[in-house]
């Protein structure tokens, strides 16, 4: 980095990755970041992590789009086949003129001919508020349907069905901050040291000041090297596991009677639903002995103020809802919500996943979980954007809109910023559906795996070329900046698809991103009280009361967003995992991130310090497993399920179970999701990429 004090201007921004949300400030020298630094964001306080601090300099790499391009028509058939530093094999260069005129009229062609439903959306948390409103409005208006959807549904979809079902809105009742208000808090299916490594900090604080946290998860993860109690249960056990822990609370009257009465309902029949769940009858199928779940479940009730944080673990299993229903049933019975140091919190993953979420990027919900069934909600939408009425049908989630393509169903697509042909669970299905395409129109930073199959591809902007708001796993709006100008002739997100909505004959006229965020304004109650303006020094917690009401940590105090005004107990009985190891497949697979990778790799993998402490496709499994199979830690093993193989190298982790391997899904060239299971939640309709079963052997060399 040379001279810190030798650069030509600073510009402050949020950090491109996870949902955490830390405020930076980036310098820049000769029209390129030089360096990043945290700075005094509600969310970091100054804190950032190695992606944070090391991973910006993706966006000046050698692989970024820089002009449109239009798939030659002498290009080899589709497939993950392209070169990312030779495009020119399958592509060929193309004006804005030219790429967005043929967008427009191929888009219009399939809509004239097939009908709206032949094209369907797929946004992106990578994205501003406004530029993922547009998309939504761009699919609603544009094709009169709802089949829109971003990766939410491979994330806390099941988390947001339960939390809208039961307490009434899908964002969390508490910052992760309020841990500095607790003495007792739950870590369930979630690696924040990993994935949300800043509040992991504050997780680490709470224990230092005598805290009390209890980790529960398939996996030692690193959080357990500061718990009260590690509790270490079988995969896809969370039901049987948590419906003891409060059974435990029922059988000795730890619950907290006048809250019960005063904010809840349908208490009796949970109470007589957990009458089946003793510890000694759930330990054997949670693995987690009577005790210990009669230790945790004291622990959480007798505390004056509990937290309850939740992550992937939770969310994607095919009981991922019922996994969310029994943790809201917890901080219910214990009057954990609502006050301070209290709380639900599911920790978002993308740094604008909430966002993206709240701006109506899904296809049951428009802006601020407002059902597209209910005819006077999609008048007022309607009316905002002076257009004809849209289905009043709830859409198709990212994996049935995969079906639908691969069934023919749906002939073109315009996919912003997302990674399908990496993210999707059975991905070779999904890669096999987008071959099928009439049409795709990918629009990204990077030749993506996805865009291998793109008929015309659009060059756009990383985050720090961008002007807007996004809203992290807090429920805080924050202001993003252009620090550098996205390079050759690549634009803005939010201006793509302006023009590509006026290509498809849509009047739409903006002409600077804050008009977007006023028309946002309109129907999302939301962002009351929350303006442009304020938002140029401010970074404001929705709900926001006053004109200046910085907004509010906690919500909840004084009842719940239902009709009646409480929230709900419902009862969850335990479903096994889709598919359970047998002799062919004996052991379990699940996924995630690590710390110095995100997602599916495309901005990570071209970061040269986060690459350079993580070069390598790895699994990680027990060292008894590893030499039972005669494999070193460094070895290549193959694994493979129903659905494909892959060979990986494999590294000791003795945290793990002996019958579990843990991968990564950021790496193409073992690309975990080759392997998982695209077996969906029947409410939240996520995947269950946490569950599948698997055998593992080496790896034969050639
Ligand atoms: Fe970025 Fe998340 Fe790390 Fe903060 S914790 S620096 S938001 S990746």
């Amino acid at each position: 980095v040379g001279d810190l004090n030798d650069f030509d201007s600073e510009t402050e921004s949020v950090c491109p990755f996870c949902g955490v949300g830390c405020k930076v400030s980036l310098k820049v020298k000769d029209g390129k970041v030089k360096y990043v630094e945290g700075i005094n964001g509600p969310a970091n306080e100054g804190r950032l992590c190695v992606k944070g601090r090391f991973g910006f300099d993706y966006i000046h790499h050698p692989h970024r789009l820089t002009t449109p391009m239009i798939r030659r028509d002498d290009a080899p058939e589709k497939g993950l086949n392209v070169d990312p530093s030779d495009l020119s094999t399958h592509f060929r260069e193309a004006t804005w003129e030219e790429a967005m005129a043929l967008a427009g009229d191929r888009l219009s062609q399939l809509r004239d001919t097939h009908g709206g439903r032949s094209v369907a959306g797929f946004g992106s948390a990578k994205c501003t508020n406004e530029e993922a409103y547009l998309f939504q409005k761009f699919i609603r208006q544009g094709f009169k349907h709802n089949n829109v959807d971003h990766c939410t549904r491979l994330c806390h979809a099941s988390s947001v069905s339960a939390l809208i079902e039961n307490v009434g809105s899908g964002a969390v009742t508490a910052t992760f901050n309020e841990i500095e208000n607790a003495d007792v808090a739950i870590v369930i299916g979630s690696n924040p040291i990993e994935n949300h490594p800043v509040a992991a900090t504050y997780f680490k604080q709470f224990t230092k000041r005598g805290g009390k946290l209890i980790v529960m998860d398939p996996r030692g993860v690193g959080l357990r090297r500061f718990a009260t109690e590690m509790v270490q249960f079988r995969p896809g056990a969370d039901v049987s596991m948590l419906n003891a822990i409060m059974h435990v609370i029922v059988e000795e009257e730890l619950y907290d009677q006048a809250y019960i009465e005063k904010f809840t309902e349908n208490w009796e029949a949970e109470k007589a639903h957990l009458k089946g769940f003793s510890p000694e009858a759930m330990s054997e199928i949670c693995g987690i002995d009577p005790d210990q779940l009669r230790r945790v479940a004291r622990t959480f009730a007798n505390g004056k103020a509990g937290l309850i944080f939740w992550g992937m673990g939770v969310s994607q299993h095919i009981h991922g809802t019922d996994n969310s229903r029994c943790l809201i049933s917890l901080a219910l019975m214990t009057g954990n919500v609502g006050k301070p140091g209290a709380g639900l919190h599911p920790l978002r993953g993308q740094n604008n996943v909430q966002g993206a979420s709240d701006a109506g990027l899904i296809p049951m919900f428009l802006p601020d979980y407002q059902s597209v069934t209910d005819d006077g909600i999609r008048k007022a939408f309607t009316d905002v954007w002076d257009s004809d009425d849209f289905s009043n049908e709830k859409g198709l989630t990212v994996t049935e809109i995969v079906d639908q393509v691969y069934a023919g169903n749906i002939k073109g697509m315009y996919i912003q910023g997302e990674n399908p042909a990496m993210s999707d669970p059975d991905v070779d299905h999904a890669r096999d559906a987008f071959a099928k395409l009439d049409l795709m129109i990918v629009q990204d930073i990077f030749l993506t795996e996805t865009a291998n199959f793109a008929d015309i591809i659009l060059p756009a902007s990383a985050l720090y070329e961008k002007n807007g708001t996004v809203s992290n796993t807090n429920r805080q709006v924050q202001r993003v900046r252009p620090a550098v100008t996205p390079p050759g002739d690549a634009r803005e997100d939010w201006k793509i698809t302006v023009e590509l909505a006026q290509r498809i004959g849509l009047d739409w006229a903006y002409e600077d991103v804050s008009q977007v965020f006023d028309e946002m304004k309109i129907n999302m109650k939301s962002l009351n009280n929350i303006t442009w303006d304020r938002l140029k020094t401010e970074t404001i917690t929705y709900p926001s009361l006053t004109p200046t009401d910085p907004g509010q940590a906690i919500v909840f105090g004084d009842g719940f967003p239902r009709e009646d005004g409480r929230a709900r107990f419902t009862p969850a009985s335990v479903i096994p995992p889709d598919e359970v190891p047998d002799a062919e497949y004996p052991m379990i697979m699940t996924t995630g991130r690590q710390l110095e990778h995100w997602h599916t790799g495309s901005m990570t993998r071209r970061s040269l310090v986060l690459d350079a402490v993580e070069p390598e496709a790895n699994c990680s499994l027990h060292p008894k497993t590893l030499r039972r199979m005669g494999v070193e830690p460094g070895e290549m093993v193959r694994l493979t399920t129903r659905r494909g193989s892959i060979n990986i190298m494999a590294r000791a982790d003795r945290a793990i179970a002996e019958d579990m391997v843990f991968v990564p899904f950021a790496y193409v060239e073992a690309a975990a999701n080759i392997l998982t299971n695209s077996a969906i939640d029947p409410y939240g309709k996520i995947p269950e990429f946490k569950f599948s079963a698997v055998r593992i052997e080496k790896a034969q060399t050639e």
